[in-house]
């Protein structure tokens, strides 16, 4: 049977909210973040920055370097958490099977729910008009057979996109791309395909498959399969969900520690608030680290005791990172947190005992601040990195 997936994602999302804020931003180049000064990272370009070359993850004061004119604006936490949370309630309309990817990112399958609010593309185009009627935002949106296929299509006509690849088109669609479109194709692989004369996905797809292997290695068949428009992978809403992860793949290769530290921070806050909203704890957080070519290192710390609380999770993730600097640090093409080893509270035996003291103040105080955000969205609530 084949399925229908939408991938919805808002358009350049901490910059909207902020003229949506403010409208005399209207029309200015915007990048918000960290501070130049404090050696910040943009979060969001808004479009009219992007023509400068600024984009996201990229330090503050390069970005200035290159669109001088910018309004720098800082992050807002709890303002987009709130906008996010309304975006949220707006997708689950159609279906409760919702998987969050980030603040400002979903996949949703609508497979069969035709008869209840007709086929998946007329359930993309009322999401992206209540999105802008009632929250006065945009959203792009791809609707395909599978999750590669959505999140691709959602990009293809970004800004305002609404793109479909119905089954009997995908290598219509796919064929003609660039490589580098494919999940996991950053510079370096690109060019040891170029080296093999592929440059599009249609001449990676009708390429020995033996050869493919022979110059690629493992990665091989995955980029075959992803050629071919092939993913199995299937939506798990969070509190269904094996693990919980954010990851980012940057646009050009990160080597500067702080930089790669705030942006883990920002992720592991993320997981934290979705872990907390689903219900779960976690015993084990990885962290993914990508170089520029296809290496991708994996490395976890298992928990004695399971925990949602931010801090506990950024310790443990901060001294991954640490370890892995300190002997084997390479400029990153892809950064990633995930917490597995899930289970609810009370879940297990090993919960018979309570929660140390220190723990139960980080978990109050954990909820106070998820409660504020929620009902104030005030972005008075500031938490930091800590010392690296
Ligand atoms: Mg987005």
């Amino acid at each position: 049977m084949s399925r229908w997936i939408l991938h919805v994602d808002m358009d350049e999302f901490f910059a909207a909210v902020e003229r949506l804020d403010r409208p005399s931003l209207a029309g200015k180049p915007l990048l918000v973040g960290g501070s130049a000064e404090g050696r910040g990272v943009v979060s969001t370009a808004s479009y009219e920055a992007r023509p400068f070359g600024c984009c996201s993850a990229m330090p503050m004061a390069q970005a200035l370097r290159l669109c001088p004119q910018a309004i720098v604006l800082p992050v807002r936490g709890g303002r987009y958490a709130e906008m996010s949370r309304q975006v949220f309630e707006i997708v689950r309309r159609y279906t409760p099977l919702v998987e969050p990817l980030s603040i400002d990112e979903a996949f949703l399958d609508v497979t069969g729910t035709e008869r209840l609010h007709g086929p998946a593309v007329e359930v993309a185009r009322r999401i992206k008009q209540a999105v802008g009627d009632e929250l006065g935002l945009v959203a792009s949106v791809g609707v395909a057979p599978n999750k590669f296929l959505a999140k691709l299509a959602s990009d293809l006509e970004k800004p305002d996109g609404l793109t479909v690849i119905p089954p009997d088109r995908i290598h219509e669609v796919l064929d003609p791309l660039p490589v580098r479109k494919l999940w996991g194709i950053g510079p370096v692989a690109e060019t040891s395909l170029r080296r093999l004369g592929i440059r599009r996905v249609g001449q990676l797809r009708a390429y020995s498959q033996r050869e493919l292997r022979r110059a690629l290695g493992n990665a091989a068949g995955h980029l075959l399969k992803l050629a071919n428009g092939d993913d199995s992978r299937p939506v798990t809403p969070d509190h269904d969900a094996k693990s919980i992860g954010q990851e980012q793949t940057f646009a050009t290769d990160i080597a500067n520690r702080e930089q790669l530290l705030a942006i883990l921070y920002e992720q592991t806050q993320e997981v934290a608030r979705r872990l907390r909203r689903a219900g779960l704890l976690t015993r084990t957080v990885t962290l993914k680290l990508r170089h520029g070519d296809f290496t991708t290192l994996s490395r976890s710390r298992t928990m004695e005791r399971p925990t949602d609380v931010t801090d506990t999770l950024w310790a443990e993730a901060k001294a991954i990172f640490n370890n892995w600097a300190r002997y084997s640090f390479q400029p990153l093409r892809l950064a990633g947190v995930t917490a597995s080893n899930l289970d609810t509270p009370g879940g297990r035996q090993l919960d018979l005992f309570a929660p140390p003291i220190d723990d139960r103040r980080q978990r109050t105080i954990d909820r106070t601040v998820d409660g504020i955000v929620e009902k104030f969205g005030k972005g008075s609530i500031r938490r930091g990195p800590g010392a690296g």
